[in-house]
């Protein structure tokens, strides 16, 4: 999964660039930086590799879904539309520019079920946001005549997903805008950054003053640029941009390994007959950065959990039911509205409303499913071995309670 697996030579040298200039700013200091720019190269290479019009690098995944929806008009009181599984920074962007998370189930896809999307409209729905998990992929032909029916924004938070595509597409371009994470953990990394993503040039002009204090970059130098808008500083700098020029080289690399340990691993587990593995829309299309699979009951996975702790193997599988950072389950701040921003009426009572919803059809989804995340630094070997003790593991979990209840 994480790019920083393969660092290497090409990472430093693309650093050494920026540090023989010593311009570490994207912008101005046209002279001394020689013809270095970095973050300018990044952009125009996702826009071919991705296949998109217009890429603005930010300095976080958080901060280009809200540059997103700042650019595309989502904010006060506003409705977005988005999955109970995914990272904080999902609800966090929206929050951030004072519109109303409104989280519906997820299905075995893993993330948005487009009837619970229908059932959430209300009259100020402006937006739906698919978020592409553990990098595989929402139904985006069913989410998309959702929105064209009732006139919706689509923003696909594709942080996750990187290289994954449907029917052909990059995920994260075939939205109205769509975003990438590059921190320290996703498929390709700056250390630290984001990209928006659009064919929109409304859009990206927006993104690009937007993340920088509103300039136009149209003046002869930054102090003669104009302000049309008021902005934000979510720039990249030129040393994260360079590291993510590397990155970007090696994306067919690890896009292939992932894709390869992926399907060794799936070898073994799809040989017991309780497991199931995620829906996906387009299975050519997952990134193959993690491997979600499913057992058909909550008591079934803890056993398997159990197990394979016990075995010292557990390390690498993500059970999300349980994890404080993914899933609304343990979402207690966002739910009792713990926050230091003094937020709008019509957001707290959406988040005091997430308390009582009922999320069980999605708990019945998450409590039985289990990424593993797929490392680029295994040898064939060590998948194979891998593959066969986890196989092993939940194979005796299952036989054991099997026993237990008979
Ligand atoms: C990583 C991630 C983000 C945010 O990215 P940062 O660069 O860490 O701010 C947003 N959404 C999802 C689903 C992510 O996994």
């Amino acid at each position: 999964m994480p790019g920083f697996e393969l660092f290497g030579e090409e990472e430093r040298k693309h650093i050494n660039d920026v540090m023989d200039t010593g311009i570490i700013m994207r912008y101005g200091f046209d002279g001394p930086r020689k013809g270095v720019f970095k973050s300018v190269e990044l952009e125009k290479k996702i826009t071919e590799v991705f296949g998109c019009s217009y890429a603005q690098l930010t300095s976080s995944g958080t901060a280009a879904l809200t540059t997103a929806f700042s650019a595309m008009g989502v904010g006060y009181g506003d409705e977005v539309i988005m999955p109970s599984f995914t990272f904080v920074a999902s609800f966090e962007a929206v929050l951030s520019v004072g519109a109303i998370p409104v989280l519906v189930d997820i299905d075995e896809t893993l993330t948005l079920n487009p009837e619970a999307v229908r059932a959430a409209i209300t009259p100020n729905t402006k937006c739906v946001m698919p978020v592409h998990m553990c990098g595989s992929m929402a139904d985006m032909d069913a989410l998309q005549a959702i929105c064209k029916e009732h006139k919706l924004l689509l923003i696909e938070d594709a942080c996750q997903a990187i290289g994954g595509t449907y029917k052909g597409k990059s995920l994260g371009t075939i939205g109205d805008a769509g975003t990438f994470s590059f921190d320290f953990v996703k498929t390709i990394t700056c250390g630290e950054g984001g990209v928006v993503m659009t064919n929109s040039q409304e859009v990206y002009e927006k993104c690009d003053g937007y993340t920088d204090h509103g300039h136009d970059h149209k003046g002869v130098d930054r102090g003669a640029d104009l302000h049309p808008f008021i902005g934000y500083n979510y720039r990249i700098s030129e040393l994260h941009a360079a590291l993510g020029l590397a990155q970007i080289g090696k994306l067919q690399t690890i896009l292939s390994i992932q894709k390869k340990h992926n399907h060794i691993l799936k070898s073994y587990l799809e040989q017991i007959p309780e497991i199931s593995f995620r829906a996906t829309p387009d299975a050519e299309g997952d990134s193959c950065s993690f491997i979600s699979w499913l057992l058909p009951t909550e008591s079934l996975m803890v056993a398997a959990i159990e197990e394979m702790k016990e075995q010292g193997i557990f390390a690498g599988n993500f059970y999300w039911f349980n994890n404080n950072w993914h899933y609304i389950r343990k979402w207690h701040h966002l739910k009792n509205v713990e926050t230091l921003n003094n937020i709008s009426e019509a957001q707290k009572t959406a988040l005091y409303k997430l308390q009582t919803q009922d999320f069980s059809v999605s708990d019945a989804v998450m409590n039985r499913c289990i990424s593993t995340a797929i490392s680029l630094a295994w040898t064939e070997e060590q998948v194979h071995d891998k593959g066969a003790k986890m196989a092993a593991a939940i194979q005796k979990a299952i036989a054991n309670l099997l026993v237990s209840v008979s």
